[in-house]
């Protein structure tokens, strides 16, 4: 009876131009259904615009936060009251693109995650925790290790009921932008050790209620069977987010 997350990653796409025409095709697609939280994850930039102009029942993330919720001499960042200020609900943590660095950077580890994912939902946002092995670490049977590495900090930051603010993603890393999706019975599995370990970890009403989304080339076409898994609550969603077939994707849990 948990209902369903859908939300999409725009990750570093869209212009001005783009991003409205991505507003247009939304706003005109239709009711969402009511055991669907639809959410959209749009660039820095253009926060403001799409929140302006999308349609209400459609929430907005972000992609990333500063560690910390202060004002002041933090060139570059962004913090949690500025999102929350421009209409943000929502933010994108952890995800691996940001975990591994990319054009020089260095990459976030899973603590600074944490912190992140703390303020966060001290600020009363909601929180998609990204998570999942690269295809080495599947491959040598540690995707559960890896994981748990990852959501071992936010377990030791976070306080039991700010969890309720909190959807997993797992997107494991080989899957992400390559077509090569997991099974659904390979997402199913790993979705449910997930819910075991947090069962473990903090109880089996936490484990019960959190959302766990499938993140790794969903799309309309392979969107239902995932959902269709007992584990599988939602999706996060980058590639196909950037076009109509976005809105097949809750269309098509009515
Ligand atoms: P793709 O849907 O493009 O594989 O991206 C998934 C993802 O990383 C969502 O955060």
């Amino acid at each position: 009876n948990r209902s369903y997350l859908i939300g999409g990653n725009w990750k570093c796409n869209t212009t001005t131009s783009s991003a409205l025409s991505l507003v247009s095709t939304l706003n005109s697609s239709g009711p969402i259904p009511t055991n669907c939280t639809v959410v959209v994850g749009v660039p820095y930039p253009y926060l403001s615009l799409v929140r302006s102009s999308l349609r209400s029942d459609i929430e907005l993330a972000a992609q990333d936060c500063a560690h910390s919720s202060k004002m002041g001499a933090f060139t570059g960042e962004v913090n949690v009251e500025q999102l929350k200020d421009v209409g943000c609900t929502w933010v994108i943590l952890g995800h691996s693109e940001r975990r591994t660095g990319f054009g020089g950077d260095a990459g976030e580890t899973s603590d600074l995650i944490a912190g992140k994912t703390l303020t966060a939902v001290g600020a009363g946002l909601k929180v998609m925790l990204c998570v999942g092995e690269t295809l080495e670490e599947r491959e040598s049977g540690k995707t559960l290790a890896v994981v748990k590495s990852q959501l071992d900090p936010v377990v030791k930051v976070l306080k039991a009921s700010d969890w309720g603010s909190v959807a997993i993603a797992y997107e494991p890393v080989w899957a992400i932008g390559t077509g090569k999706t997991a099974t659904p019975e390979m997402a199913q599995e790993t979705h449910a050790e997930i819910r075991s370990y947090i069962s473990t970890v903090l109880g089996s009403a936490v484990a019960a209620k959190i959302q766990i989304q499938y993140g790794g080339s969903m799309k309309a076409a392979n969107c239902k069977a995932l959902l269709a898994q007992p584990d599988i609550d939602g999706g996060l969603i980058g590639g196909a987010s950037l076009k109509p077939e976005f809105a097949d994707v809750f269309r098509g849990m009515m």
